[in-house]
This record gives structure tokens, C-alpha cells and sequence, in this order.
């Protein structure tokens, strides 16, 4: 049944694309909720938990894994879908689901995972991601993959370089990869992941680069504007916060204000653009020369300042650095150990490398097993296969 609370330019579970393998509707949810229980059920999910943001796991307990960091992204995207009236259940779905594809060690660990891979394709995170969800979970008796509907994996599929996107084509004529061909858009409901994905990293990443002791309140007013404003408001309405034992709050309370603005600012923008553009439905919106969720001008260029901030300070701090070094290393030993000796992968994995034909697909097999480790998992199984123990 189709539902009526929904903008006409919402993606509607009644008039989804489907799945790859067809399957009778379920008797009390809509395909889009359906997706969403898959993912928390899958075991990749399960996996995020010991996954890096930016802190190893073993660095502290009250960092930001990938698990927590997608259930704020799925917080944030609920809220903003609310207010946009888009379908909040696919909102969560692709939150959810959008980090599964990523390696263990963060950023370091796919750069590493990507340098191995430069002879056979690359590797790329968000293609992953669809690589998880389509083919690599094993828990349906027919299928591999969760078979998710089309809505879900295009949200899933952010970004993809041509070459992967010709050849996903080939796979799926008119499918998820379609839209890297022509250059059109995903539903608003894809856009609105991106977006809540940014807003949430920038924003707990200040808390846990604070609470690190990697960076500091006073530097963060120093350089970004769009801090200094909140944490100034903050202490003009509480002056009580500029005492030492108050600085968590004062903390908190700057950066629960600055996203809230980033969230209203979000939707007055989009409500607005999506007034000019009147899209009628989400294939419409698929069709925009370009997307229409999406901070006003001002804001954008503040939360760029945070970004650029962070990345500087804290995503390239020595001692971050450090701890990526070690991560970097032991993915590409790892990486280089399987290739010698796939026997060594577990026995799922073990399978698919004898039965490669090319080095290459042999090298995939080695990557999807490394990039579906949890840090601990991988630095195990480093000090396992080469003695050495490279992190805590
Ligand atoms: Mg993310």
C-alpha cells in the first residue's frame, strides 16, 4: 500500500525496484524495514563494533567504534528523513549498512588494502560495502548476500570509479552503478546518509579528539568558527561551565548546539531546494543535475573549516599516525602472507582462492577476508602468521 505520509518525492517501499531474487512480501514490514533488520542481523554489523573510526579499539573504551559511529549516523538521518517526510526506515537501512565494507584500522587500513590490490582492481570501501550486503554474508539457503532491495544498495553504493562502475554494469544492466555512467543522482534518502555521515564524524570526532587529549577546546575556538560560536553562547548562558571540573559539559553542550543547527540548517536548505526543483517523484529526483540535500552555502563552508580542521590536528596527528603505521604494516603483511599461503585464510575463503583462475581473483578473495577483519582479529592473526605483535 502506498504511504501517504510520505513526500511524493520520498522513495516508497510500495513502489520499490525490488530485489535481485524475487521474494513474497513479508506479512507486517515494508521491504525497506525488512532491509534494515537484515543488516543489524548480518554478522558484518556485528563486526563494526570492533572496528577503528579513528582510535584502535584498545586505545580507550569510550571512543567511537564503526558501530557506534553508524548508529549516530543513523540517528541523525531518522530525524532529518522526519522532518523531510522521506522514508525513515531506508534512511536507516543505508545508515547502518554504510560502513560494512571498511577494513579493520580505519583509513589507514584501506589505504594499506588499496596499495595491495593497485594490480587487480583496487579496493574501494563503499564498493564493499555492496559487496558485503550482495555477495559475501552467507545466511539465506538460496542466495548469497542479504538480497537487498535496489533503493538500499543504491544508497549503499556512494561513490564508485568508473572502471568498477563498467564493470558492475556489465554485472547489472541498469543497476545500482548506472547512475556513475550517466552521471544522475541517487533517491534523497542516499543523499541524506552522505550528509548525516559527515555531520555525525565531524562532530564526534571533536568530542573524542578532546577527550583524547589530541586536540583541545581552546585550539578548536582558535580555528573554527563554527565551534568558537557555540562554545561562546554555551558560556555566556552558563558561566558556571569555564571551571576545570566543568569542562565536559561545556564540551558537550557546544557540540550538542552545533549539531542541531547543522541538522536545521539541513533541512530549511534542502526543503528549499526541493521547492525550486519540485520533483514530483524519486526517479525525478534521480534525474537533478545535481543533489538536492545539503547544507546552505554558509554552512557548508563552516562545517568544510571543521573538517579541514580535523583532518590537520587530529586524523593527522603523530601520534594517530604512529598507531596507523603499525595498522598500515600489518595489512600489508597479512595481505602478502595470503597470497603465499590462502590455506591460512579461514576455510570459507580458502575455498574460493584455490578455486580462482587468475592471480587476481585469488588477490579478491585475499582482500575480502582481510577487509572483513576486526582490528583485534587482524592483529591476531599478524602476530599468528608473522610473531611479531605490532599493536598494543
Ligand atoms: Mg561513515
Amino acid at each position: 500500500m502506498q504511504n501517504l505520509a510520505l513526500a511524493p518525492h520520498a522513495c516508497d517501499a510500495a513502489r520499490s525496484r525490488g530485489r535481485r531474487f524475487a521474494e513474497a512480501p513479508a506479512p507486517t514490514r515494508s521491504d525497506f524495514q525488512r532491509d534494515r533488520d537484515r543488516i543489524v542481523h548480518s554478522s558484518a554489523f556485528r563486526r563494526l563494533v570492533y572496528k577503528t573510526q579513528v582510535f584502535v579499539n584498545h586505545e580507550g573504551d569510550l571512543f567511537r567504534t564503526r558501530l557506534t559511529h553508524s548508529l549516530e549516523v543513523a540517528q541523525l538521518g531518522r530525524s532529518i528523513a522526519r522532518s523531510l517526510r522521506l522514508d525513515e526506515d531506508l534512511v536507516e537501512a543505508i545508515c547502518l549498512a554504510h560502513d560494512l565494507g571498511h577494513t579493520p584500522f580505519g583509513h589507514a587500513g584501506q589505504d594499506a588494502l588499496n596499495a595491495c590490490m593497485q594490480p587487480h582492481g583496487g579496493f574501494e570501501h563503499n564498493l564493499q560495502s555492496l559487496r558485503v550486503v550482495d555477495r559475501l554474508e552467507e545466511r539465506y539457503p538460496a542466495f548469497d548476500g542479504l538480497n537487498l532491495t535496489f533503493e538500499t544498495r543504491e544508497g549503499i553504493l556512494k561513490h564508485c570509479s568508473r572502471a568498477n562502475a563498467e564493470l558492475l554494469e556489465e554485472r547489472e544492466p541498469g543497476g545500482v552503478a548506472r547512475r556513475f555512467l550517466q552521471g544522475s543522482q541517487p533517491s534523497l534518502e542516499a543523499q541524506l546518509c552522505n550528509l548525516a555521515d559527515a555531520i555525525a564524524y565531524n562532530a564526534h570526532d571533536v568530542d573524542d579528539g578532546v577527550r583524547s587529549g589530541l586536540i583541545t577546546m581552546a585550539q578548536l575556538c582558535d580555528a573554527v568558527p563554527l565551534f568558537a560560536r557555540y562554545h561562546e553562547a554555551t558560556l555566556a548562558e552558563h558561566p558556571q561551565l569555564s571551571m576545570p571540573l566543568a569542562e565536559r559539559r561545556l564540551l558537550y553542550e557546544s557540540i550538542r548546539r552545533m549539531l542541531s543547527d547543522q541538522v536545521y540548517d539541513v533541512i530549511d536548505a534542502t526543503q528549499q531546494r526541493i521547492a525550486q526543483a519540485r520533483p514530483c517523484s524519486a526517479d525525478e529526483v534521480r534525474a537533478q543535475p545535481g543533489p538536492l540535500v545539503g547544507f546552505s552555502d554558509n554552512m557548508r563552508q563552516q562545517s568544510l573549516q571543521l573538517k579541514q580542521f580535523l583532518f590537520r590536528n587530529l586524523y593527522r596527528h603523530a601520534q594517530v599516525m604512529e598507531t596507523m603505521e603499525g595498522a598500515r604494516r600489518m595489512v600489508d603483511e597479512l595481505f602478502a602472507a595470503y597470497m603465499v599461503e590462502p590455506e591460512r585464510m579461514k576455510p570459507r575463503f580458502v575455498q574460493r582462492a584455490l578455486s580462482a583462475e587468475t592471480l587476481s581473483q585469488r588477490a579478491r578473495v585475499v582482500a575480502d577476508f582481510i577487509a572483513g577483519m576486526t582490528d583485534r582479529y587482524a592483529a591476531r592473526e599478524h602476530e599468528r602468521l608473522t610473531g611479531l605483535r605490532l599493536l598494543g
